[in-house]
């Protein structure tokens, strides 16, 4: 599998000259299978120009939603495969106990919001539920489970016949838990996630933030590393990174969690960054 990271920002949007290195633009993720199979993890900002490099190349693409907020759909109105009647588009996305994927999705594409509505899309377009049942898109199988954030959101596991990437850009494992972390059992996103060749996942505050912010649904970078520990990881990318902060901010957090000596690699969630799994 072939991953790229096409948004690694948190929450807003952050484009400037401060953030250019680890880029403005808010979550989203393509993972390519060897026998081409296209999946795009969240629609987030970063979704438009993965959509402008698609155009014209792809008969399907499914689009696996972690959850509804904001920074993971704003992007998805301005997906080119959407105005494509060529193209088979699956969206995949929690339900809520009121409503549907699709009731939830009108939400945001109808007006006033967003000129064109949902119906009107000229793309094939499929809507469904998560979690459920494994799936099989291509030769990848996918696993969703529900974790620990506001409102419903999942985490994705996403294996190849040689590897396996997990992507949890929203969790808050340490919410409620003395001395995080505990029992892998009773951890948030535990059973998704352990044994990753590739974890992508949420690292949004450093400490002294993460005080103020205790149920907001994110992680430390410290937290981050112990979670991967825990699950036994082969690779951490911290990702979801706050909006306030810039490069050189990144850079210190990420060179203080290189410094705690984790026994896998760190590489920083960073726009239009490339990673090789299982070859
Ligand atoms: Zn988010
Ligand atoms: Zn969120």
């Amino acid at each position: 599998m072939k991953v790229k990271i096409w948004g690694t920002r948190g929450s807003l949007a952050a484009p400037g000259a401060d953030t250019a290195r680890y880029g403005g633009n808010t979550s989203c993720v393509e993972v390519r299978g060897d026998d081409g199979t296209v999946l795009v993890l969240d629609a987030g900002t970063g979704i438009r120009a993965l959509g402008a490099a698609l155009a014209g190349t792809v008969r399907r693409v499914d689009v696996l939603l972690t959850h509804l907020h904001m920074d993971h759909i704003q992007g998805l109105g301005f997906f080119a495969p959407l105005y494509d009647p060529k193209v088979d588009v699956h969206i995949w996305g929690p339900c809520s106990p009121m409503f549907d994927l699709r009731g939830r999705l009108m939400r945001y594409l109808s007006p006033p919001l967003f000129p064109v509505h949902l119906r009107d899309l000229p793309c094939q377009l499929s809507l469904h539920g998560v979690p459920g049942p494994e799936l099989a898109i291509g030769k990848l199988r996918i696993a969703s489970a529900l974790v620990c954030h506001p409102g419903p959101t999942v985490g994705y596991r996403i294996s190849s016949p040689r590897g396996v990437v997990v992507y949890l850009p929203d969790h808050e494992p340490a919410l409620g838990v003395r001395d995080f972390p505990q029992q892998p059992q009773w951890t948030s996103g535990y059973d998704i996630a352990a044994h990753a060749d590739l974890l992508i996942h949420d690292a949004q505050y450093d400490d002294d933030e993460y005080a103020s912010r205790v149920g907001w649904g994110h992680s430390t970078v410290e937290q981050a590393i112990k979670f991967a520990i825990l699950a036994e990881v082969r690779h951490l990318v911290p990702f979801h990174h706050d909006p306030a902060h810039d490069d050189r901010k990144l850079d210190n957090l990420l060179d203080a969690a290189r410094a705690s000596n984790p026994p896998f690699p760190v590489s920083p969630g960073a726009e239009g960054t490339t990673f090789a799994v299982g070859e």
